[in-house]
């Protein structure tokens, strides 16, 4: 490459040219540089538009179970889809710019809910300190964060702790998931401040939202909160 053309290009292009970043999707080369996912990817996500609906799909179902004020999904999730690849990338492999990337679409979807109440908290689902330690981060830290700052809320990680290292839900039906995650969650601490405000509850992914419903349990036991629930994509 010509020197000139290196000098007048910006250094990421120069850096993309070597290291060329891939589409967290389909792998394709990505053309631009503010993107995580290409844009047929982009185009192709199975938008749930559950914020045109509060008594959505997710709403209903765990309404039944839980007194929640709203529930949110941004995706449905398929399995070999995209939003399973794109998952599997920021659980597994500490893509946290997927979190950030989708938390920024997720607060405008929300921020455009019919009869949308401002959150006060946003608590992320909590990993065992033992995955903690294996997995060295919670993929939900980066998407509650921008939910958070875009939401005007606070983001607190230190309010739910996950006290049962449990089995994996998948391979299980509904009653073994119920199970398994009954009484795994613990508040923490003083919970006077959460007392009369509005928390929003955090997880990727809603299968039969079994674990959902039991970290909610828990929260529900402070006074007087109002509960909201959201997860990035549910199983339709
Ligand atoms: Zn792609």
């Amino acid at each position: 490459m010509p020197l000139f053309f290196m000098m007048i290009n910006p250094l990421s292009k120069i850096i993309d040219l070597f290291f060329p970043r891939t589409c967290m999707a389909c792998g394709n080369i990505l053309m631009d540089n503010n993107q995580i996912i290409c844009h047929t990817c982009l185009t192709g996500l199975p938008y749930t538009y559950f914020h045109a609906d509060n008594k959505n799909l997710m709403y209903k179902r765990l309404s039944t179970f839980i007194p929640i004020t709203s529930a949110f999904s941004l995706l449905y999730f398929q399995k070999k889809s995209i939003v399973q690849e794109i998952l599997h990338q920021l659980k597994y492999k500490n893509h946290q710019e997927i979190g950030e990337f989708f938390g920024k679409i997720m607060a405008n979807h929300i921020k455009n809910t019919m009869g949308y109440i401002k959150y006060d908290y946003i608590i992320p689902v909590p990993l065992h300190p033992k995955k903690m330690k294996t997995r060295g981060y919670n993929q939900l830290s980066y998407l509650c964060k921008t939910l958070a700052e875009e939401l005007g809320s606070i983001c607190d990680e230190n309010l739910l702790l996950k006290i049962i290292n449990n089995e994996s839900q998948t391979h299980k039906n509904s009653e073994e998931r119920k199970r398994n995650v009954k009484d795994i969650f613990q508040l923490h601490g003083n919970t006077k401040k959460y007392e009369n405000k509005h928390l929003l509850l955090i997880d990727d992914v809603m299968t039969t939202g079994a674990t959902l419903e039991s970290a909610a349990k828990e929260l529900l036991k402070i006074n007087n909160i109002k509960l909201s629930i959201a997860t990035l994509a549910m199983v339709q």
